[in-house]
């Protein structure tokens, strides 16, 4: 039922509903409250503790209306508890400020603070009440919403409240049987909306406030049952599908391991393992390898496209910037043109009569290794006979266009098997839910011979000694990363998507600018988001070719290229930014013999928060370490952002808080599965749809 079919709601409000999410009757449902304002019972005044949210009714005893710095009107009530509260106003107009005349009854709600004089409240929600006036106190605990831009909070609270009366009877809306060992003791979904709603007094604020209520368990857990059933459907489809086995001998890739310069490290060798059984299968493989920056996964990649060459099979490879692409090309052809494999390169700059000879080798299969950037995915790139494809970075690129690539595969209904790679390692937990469709891999060992970054966190005011210190690492022949990050707006994350990035471009300008009169004996080179990509690109390539000293850069540096030259890296605002994105940035330094290191400059005062997270990545360069403490210290949102996965956010489940239901979301949802297969689809369509597609589908 749509928010229209509630009195009141014109095309306007709807509208403004919708842009929020809240497009039917059900949203609202689920639009929960943030936190309560308990109403239902008076405080006296003697009794307040600051920083408590309370309810008092006293008389005026004082008004006084001043200008400190800006027009003031403190008003002292007085509830006979021997006690003074005075409420403070910063902005009032003049007849509200008349209403407050000594003796007059006043009600308020508001958190009490510290005062010159006692507590005081500013601003609070007030009442004047006559003096007969019989003024009940509220029934159930008042919700606070979650603001929804131009809908003012009264109207919100009103037509969630008119939703709620729509609740259908308990079993007209419960999908899952109540006697599953799962839900025993949690209540049922219609009374766990409405205790959500609309507390009772005396319900456990506590308990809300953390998300520990058996209320919000219970949705939880439906909203988890959903998902992870919805990416278990997906991976059945997806098995129901057929592909070529790829099982030969494996002689092609016997050849390349006794000719590379190294031994495969263990975990290395166990992944290719655990790649290789899968591809001996007739269904489509859908594997993520995960692997810190370093940890060598490009091998892992170029042994398993040996398995399909050998079948005379062809593989892509894409990567999402052209530089990784390009790096990627000079790996393989390394190593698969001395064994006679022939590997082609297309990217978008690939063009005329070169792009005509391209499309033509991989039409006719003559080309049996493809490397290159989003143009592989591109309409016009037919293959031959596709069995593989790889995908880095995986989510840099966007479902659909890995969607487009698996689609090039034969005509005749066989599904290539896909290998994704991405060195965002994600815990084990989260993995569970998050990529319940795909089969994990780790390679979470990193080859010998890596001198381990070294890192320090260093207040923003030795600013000028960093300065000569990179000074100092040039001269010697070595090559300095400059990091600006700046964060516009909490809400959005570093170089916010709204506006592209802007503020951060200017700070690394105005970096660039500053570093370039500092040091001016350096060759100072400058990339950032607004840039054009060709721009980008050329700088990117002048700093890994030596011509240039210092690269001033902002996050956009963070995915994959290879400058093992480069040996000292200066990130700065390292407080705002996530831990896994700092150890991302820092996996640019310590890909070569010197020994490297990472500064992390910040703007004291540090939060708690902050000195845990610039602590943990000075003490450990474990990814899946640094995974599992981001995930305890910032929760998954951020994480497992919906760009990152392609996972649907969750409206209510937060997998740092929920985590632990997760060994039940998986048992319910092999009891379902086996039992109750009707009733698995409808949990999955009410709370995921149909429009969601997901990272690995
Ligand atoms: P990533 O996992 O970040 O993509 P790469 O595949 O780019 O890592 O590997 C990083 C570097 O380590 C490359 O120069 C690669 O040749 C080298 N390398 C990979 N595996 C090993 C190994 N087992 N021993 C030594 N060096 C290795
Ligand atoms: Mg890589």
């Amino acid at each position: 039922m749509p928010v229209s079919a509630l009195k009141g709601v014109g095309a306007r409000l709807a509208e403004k509903l919708a842009a929020r999410g809240l497009g039917t009757v059900q949203d609202l449902w689920l639009h929960l409250p943030l936190r309560y304002e308990d109403r239902t019972r008076l405080s006296r005044i003697a009794d307040l503790r600051p920083g408590e949210p309370a309810q008092v009714e006293g008389r005026v005893e004082a008004v006084e209306r001043g200008f400190r710095y800006r027009p003031v009107l403190r008003v002292a009530i007085g509830d006979g508890s021997r006690a003074t509260l005075v409420l403070r106003f910063f902005h009032f107009r003049a007849a509200q400020a008349a209403q407050f005349r000594p003796g007059v009854r006043v009600r308020c709600f508001g958190t009490p603070r510290p005062g010159q004089h006692g507590l005081e409240i500013v601003h609070p929600s007030y009442r004047i009440l006559a003096d007969d006036e019989a003024a009940p106190l509220g029934q159930s605990l008042d919700p606070v919403y979650p603001a929804v831009e131009g809908v003012p909070p009264a109207v919100l609270r009103r037509l969630i409240g008119q939703a709620l009366d729509l609740l259908p009877e308990p079993a007209a809306m419960e999908l899952l049987p109540p006697e599953l060992p799962e839900l025993v003791g949690l209540p049922g979904l219609r009374q766990s909306l409405l205790t959500l709603h609309r507390p009772a007094p005396g319900e456990d604020l506590a308990a809300l406030a953390a998300g520990t209520h058996p209320a919000q368990r219970r949705l939880a857990l439906e909203e988890l049952l959903a998902h992870h059933l919805s990416l278990r459907r997906q991976r059945l489809a997806q098995q129901s599908q057929p592909a070529r086995p790829l099982a030969g001998p494996g002689e092609l890739a016997g050849r390349l391991l006794r000719q590379l310069p190294f031994a495969l490290t263990g975990a290395q060798r166990r992944v290719f393992e655990q790649v290789r059984a899968d591809l001996a299968r007739p269904v489509p493989m859908l594997r993520l390898v995960q692997g810190d920056v370093g940890s060598g996964k490009t091998v892992v990649a170029a042994l398993a496209a040996t398995l399909a060459v050998e079948q005379g099979c062809q593989v892509a490879l894409a990567a999402p910037t052209e530089l990784l692409a390009e790096q990627h090309l000079a790996n393989l052809r390394g190593w698969l043109e001395p064994l006679g494999v022939r590997v082609a390169w297309l990217a978008g700059k690939v063009t005329g009569k070169a792009r005509a000879q391209v499309l033509a080798d991989v039409a006719s299969g003559a080309a049996q290794v493809v490397v290159g950037t989003h143009a592989l995915m591109q309409e016009g790139v037919a293959f031959h006979d596709l069995a593989l494809v790889i995908v880095d970075e995986q989510h840099r690129f966007g479902v659909q266009q890995r969607l487009a690539l698996r689609d090039k595969g034969p005509a005749h209904g066989l599904v290539p098997h896909q290998l994704v790679m991405t060195a965002t390692p994600i815990p084990r937990t989260l993995a569970m839910t998050a990529y319940a469709d795909l089969d994990v891999s780790a390679i979470d060992e990193l080859p010998p011979g890596r001198t381990p970054v070294r890192t320090v966190a260093v207040s923003a005011e030795r600013r000028p000694e960093l300065v000569e210190r990179v000074r100092a690492a040039c001269r010697e022949g070595r090559q300095a990363y400059w990091v600006c990050t700046l964060i516009e707006d909490p809400e959005e994350g570093a170089g916010g998507a709204r506006n592209g990035g802007r503020v951060e471009a200017q700070a690394a300008q105005r970096t660039w600018e500053m570093l370039s009169a500092q040091l001016p004996e350096l060759r100072v080179g400058l990339v950032h988001g607004r840039m054009r990509a060709a721009e980008k690109q050329a700088t990117m390539r002048a700093f890994k070719d030596g011509a240039l000293d210092l690269l001033v850069a902002t996050t956009v540096i963070e995915v994959g290229v290879d400058v093992p030259n480069a040996s000292l890296m200066i990130i700065e605002n390292a407080e705002r930014l996530g831990l896994a994105q700092l150890h991302q940035l820092r996996g640019r330094v310590g890909r070569g013999a010197a020994a490297s290191t990472c500064v992390l400059l910040y703007q004291p005062p540090l939060s708690a928060m902050a000195r845990q997270r610039l602590e943990t990545l000075r003490t450990t360069s474990d990814g899946f370490v640094i995974a599992e403490k981001d995930l305890e210290l910032r929760g998954p949102g951020e994480l497992l952002g919906t760009r990152q996965t392609g996972l649907a956010a969750f409206r209510i489940a937060d997998l740092g808080r929920d985590a632990h239901l997760l060994p039940q979301v998986h048992a319910l949802a092999d009891r379902l599965l086996a039992q109750r297969p009707d009733v698995a689809d409808r949990v999955v369509a009410r709370w995921v749809g149909g429009a969601v597609r997901y990272a690995a589908a």
